[in-house]
């Protein structure tokens, strides 16, 4: 019998750190965190018993620095380290010299993940091993003649994938021949920048295709088993967005033949601990072998919610040279789960990540059903250094049908404020028929464009008198927060209750919705019930306001919201969205004009890539102008009508803040 570390050191930080404290200190195990200058307060760094600090704010002064973690890991004492994914999960190297230091790597052997780290190369092993592929290009050459002639062998529409990559990045579909040279140098420019290399592979690119994946573990006693399937066709920008487990319509033969095929890949590179082979699945439930990644994955709760099992734990136990838990027969599948990652981000802009602080958050109910995997709370900052991924929803239940409703109930209970989020968006994605019918492919989100984005029937009218009336409460209890530090706490003075000389109870809110100014009246009629008015509309409510949670009885129907307000803005979040109003303070003069919201501005800190048109020369609505990257995304700024650039403030390699002016544009007249 081995024994279990008694103390390890987590290479990570946000969710996934989180993730493994928890089950660590479950376990008994001491954990040493470590953490950047931007994480001082972060959860993984007040979950740890330890934390050490590993440097500033970009991720190659920090979680990148191999030397400064091993030096710490030395000093704190540890046995083993943690990965986590992302960072140094899946860099030989690191797993190589943790093994010189002395340190167990938690995770497959150094060799195993080098097979595996070149997308080439491991093609190349699966097709010794005779496990299926998709057909395409996986040479060393890389000379542009010699792709494109590949590529035109193939036959369009060709993928073109960095051997190196990761996260959907540097990934680019070619249509036709014609596309193929700008298109590879675009791809090429991106991989460069993602992974300092840009060797590229070549795939058929394969329609209404799903992307299913199996779970597998293996020991250092020579067993492994599959802990069954995810279905991660649900993605934007070639990344995961939601991910659910078993597969909806998989056979079991088809569950057993995929396992098996997945076991093999394993076997072929000597594998050891979590990994997760990746296919693609077509309409005629042939697979194709994509990629192993050699690692937790993200999406690795679905599958502890469907077999009962604790996969860090597991990977605890085997790294510390223990047998797997449990054998291939001793593993079931029960019920159905889902996760649903909460990126900050815009989905109506292309899917641009967003960056600010967590001025709000509320959470879902936690229980048997609905896990939160989180590394931040309200306050928190999404920033440019790491990745925009807030958190990840994780729900289960006897069935696909049945989880689907928890997942819709708990994205509806969140609510974040502060930073844009996608909560909206991946709630129109599993409420729609198509989703709902389980019939999903990679491009589900492109398919259904119009489906996803169509803008929900606002109840401004109900929502606006919700906003009035937490703000009369707010007035309320800020006159009574006053009076209570002064000398005369009964003065008329302080009922800022709407007393006025001859017209008691009576007051006016001014809100802007949409840019409209319009004006509330709101009257109290007695305690608690109000008479609310605007245009041509009037409301008889009954309520009140405690914290953030609103209860309301309009037409004998009681409700209970959430309204928020920060600074001058008033959230009120209904069943399908979250409306905003302005508050306008009604001592002040007009309020300033909002900043007019240009498309010419950064969208958010990033650096110019290239500039795409020409001082003078005229060009049309929808052209590219210049293209600016942010988070390793590139991103083109194009021309909102026709017109004509007639200077750019910027040049390639500028870095701009988010907001900055980039260029003077004439719209051309008409
Ligand atoms: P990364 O490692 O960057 O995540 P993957 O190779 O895992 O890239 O591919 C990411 C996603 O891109 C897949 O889940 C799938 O949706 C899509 N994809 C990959 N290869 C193909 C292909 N040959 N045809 C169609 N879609 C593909």
């Amino acid at each position: 019998m081995s024994n279990l570390f008694h103390k390890i050191l987590i290479a990570n930080r946000g969710e996934i750190a989180c993730r493994v404290i928890r089950t660590a200190h479950r376990m008994g195990i001491i954990c040493v965190a470590v953490y950047s200058d931007a994480d001082e307060y972060a959860q993984h760094v007040q979950m740890a018993d330890e934390a050490y600090c590993l440097g500033e704010a970009p991720v190659k002064d920090s979680y990148l620095k191999v030397n400064k973690i091993l030096e710490i890991a030395g000093k704190a004492g540890v046995e083993a380290i943690h990965p986590g994914y992302g960072f140094l999960a899946e860099n030989p190297q690191f797993a190589e010299t943790c093994a010189k230091k002395g340190f167990v790597f938690i995770g497959p052997p150094a060799a195993a993940i080098a097979a595996m780290g070149s997308k080439n190369a491991a093609k190349t092993i699966m097709e010794q091993a005779s496990v299926p592929l998709v057909p395409g290009y996986h040479g060393e050459q890389q000379n542009p003649a010699v792709l494109q002639e590949a590529a035109d062998a193939i036959g369009y529409p060709v993928l073109l994938k960095p051997t190196a990559g990761g996260g959907g990045k540097g990934m680019r579909i070619v249509s036709d021949a014609a596309e193929f040279k700008e298109t590879l140098v675009s791809a090429q420019r991106e991989a460069r920048s993602s992974f300092g290399d840009d060797r590229m592979l070549l795939e058929k690119y394969l329609t209404q295709i799903r992307h299913v994946e199996i779970q597998i573990f293996a020991d250092t006693h020579q067993n492994a088993v599959y802990l069954f399937e995810r279905d991660c066709s649900l993605q934007r920008r070639h990344q995961k967005i939601i991910e659910e487990a078993p597969a909806p319509g998989i056979s079991a033969e088809l569950r057993k033949s995929m396992g098996q095929a997945a076991i093999q890949a394993a076997h072929a590179i000597g594998y050891v601990g979590a990994g997760t082979v990746e296919f693609l699945l077509t309409p005629e439930q042939d697979y194709y072998f994509m990629e192993m990644n050699t690692r937790l994955q993200v999406e690795h709760p679905v599958t502890e919610m469907i077999t009962g099992e604790d996969l860090v734990e597991w990977q605890l136990r085997v790294a510390s040279g223990e047998a797997l838990p449990k054998t291939q027969e001793a593993l079931q599948l029960s019920g159905h789960a889902l996760e649903a990652r909460i990126y900050a981000e815009e989905p109506e802009h292309d899917f641009l990540p967003a960056t600010g602080v967590l001025q709000f958050v509320e959470l879902p109910k936690v229980n048997d059903h609905v896990r939160i995997d989180t590394g931040v709370v309200q306050n928190d900052e999404v920033s440019v250094y790491y990745d925009p991924m807030i958190s990840k929803l994780i729900v289960w239940d006897t069935n696909r049908h049945n989880a689907l409703r928890r997942l819709k109930q708990a994205l509806t209970d969140y609510r974040i404020l502060g930073v844009k989020t996608n909560i909206e968006f991946l709630k129109k994605i599993i409420v729609s028929p198509p989703f709902q019918q389980g019939l999903i492919d990679t491009r589900f989100v492109e398919t259904h464009h119009d489906l996803l984005f169509e803008k929900a029937e606002e109840n401004w009218e109900k929502a606006l008198v919700m906003a009035a009336l937490t703000a009369v409460f707010q007035r309320k209890q800020a006159a009574v927060f006053q009076a209570s530090g002064s000398p005369d706490p009964y003065s008329p003075w302080h009922q800022l209750n709407g007393w006025r000389m001859m017209e008691p109870h009576l007051q006016t809110v001014l809100l802007v919705y949409k840019e409209e100014h319009i004006e509330v009246f709101v009257e109290e009629i007695h305690a608690q019930y109000f008479l609310v008015a605007f245009a041509e509309h009037s409301f008889e409510a009954r309520g009140h306001l405690k914290d953030n949670t609103l209860s309301l009885t309009i037409d004998d129907h009681n409700f209970q919201s959430t309204v928020v307000k920060i600074k001058k803005t008033l959230t009120v979040f209904l069943e399908s969205s979250a409306i905003e109003f302005i508050l306008i303070d009604p001592d002040l003069a007009e309020s300033e004009e909002e900043e007019q919201e240009g498309s010419l501005t950064a969208p958010m800190n990033g650096t110019i890539v290239t500039i795409l048109a020409e001082v003078e020369t005229p060009v049309e609505k929808g052209e590219g102008l210049l293209v600016i990257e942010a988070m390793k995304m590139e991103h083109t700024i194009r021309a909102a009508c026709d017109g004509r650039v007639k200077e750019f403030y910027f040049f390639p390699g500028d870095l701009v803040p988010e907001g900055t002016e980039l260029l003077n544009f004439e719209p051309s007249e008409t």
